[in-house]
């Protein structure tokens, strides 16, 4: 028998939007899986890194994808990520991994390479749906996705957001690391502006609940369910 093809609710968003805690939440709300696409360029990241090489290196990078052995949770409540015998959950949040990552996004063969092995982790998830998170699904890795939202913030709120969660880390240097890490990334996929048919939600004056509720809206309103 086949399996019945997921419903993909694709959410883009810049760091700090509340991407994570939002589409988490909202697949837990709906009973979707969650899949964090962010976390398998970090993860790479954190391989070639393991590796002494440099992110800035296309080709260390692609060589390190060779043996690049990465697996994901999809349950919101059950969250890891993992390379080879390596828990990477925590450590692919820590600074030096993020201001790795984007020399990892920029290389095509390893977009192209991830976005076959998003697709497979959806595709393959026996759910009733998967939240899918990041900056290219709403555009290239789910396009026909039923719904596509843009989530959005203030840069300043973003960069509050993202120190709040770096607890002992420089106020001012994590808001640096930011927009340089934004900067690098657009230049790779737009995130900040809306595809025509996606639905922009602004999180400057919410809160993660007020957040969560928006989105389920907007789900319900295109799938013609009740939020
Ligand atoms: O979402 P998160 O901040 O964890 O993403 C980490 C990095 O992965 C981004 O800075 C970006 O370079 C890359 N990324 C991407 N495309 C996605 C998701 C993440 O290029 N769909």
């Amino acid at each position: 028998m086949t399996e019945p093809t997921p419903l993909v609710v694709a959410i883009d968003g810049p760091a700090g939007s509340g991407k994570s805690s939002v589409s988490k939440q909202v697949a837990r709300r709906l009973g979707y899986g969650y899949l964090d696409t962010g976390a398998a360029y970090r993860a790479l990241a954190w391989h070639v890194l393991a590796h002494g090489a440099d992110t800035s290196d296309a080709a260390a990078v692609i060589d390190a994808n060779g043996d690049f052995d990465y697996a994901i949770s999809l349950d919101p409540d059950d969250y890891w990520v993992s390379v080879g015998d390596h828990d990477v959950t925590d450590a692919i949040r820590e600074p030096v991994v993020s201001d790795a990552v984007s020399g990892v996004a920029r290389v095509p063969v390893i977009r192209e390479s991830v976005n076959a092995l998003f697709r497979r982790l959806v595709a393959g998830s026996g759910l009733p749906g998967v939240v899918v998170e990041g900056r290219d699904i709403t555009t290239v890795v789910a396009p026909d996705a039923p719904v596509r939202i843009l989530l959005t913030a203030a840069p300043d709120v973003r960069a509050a957001r993202r120190s709040a969660e770096l607890t002992g880390h420089d106020a001012a240097a994590v808001a640096a690391a930011l927009h340089r890490r934004d900067s690098s990334d657009s230049a790779v996929v737009d995130f900040l502006t809306a595809a025509p048919g996606v639905t922009v939600v602004d999180s400057t004056d919410l809160d993660v609940d007020e957040t969560v509720a928006a989105v389920l809206v907007v789900i319900a309103d295109a799938t013609g369910t009740v939020a």
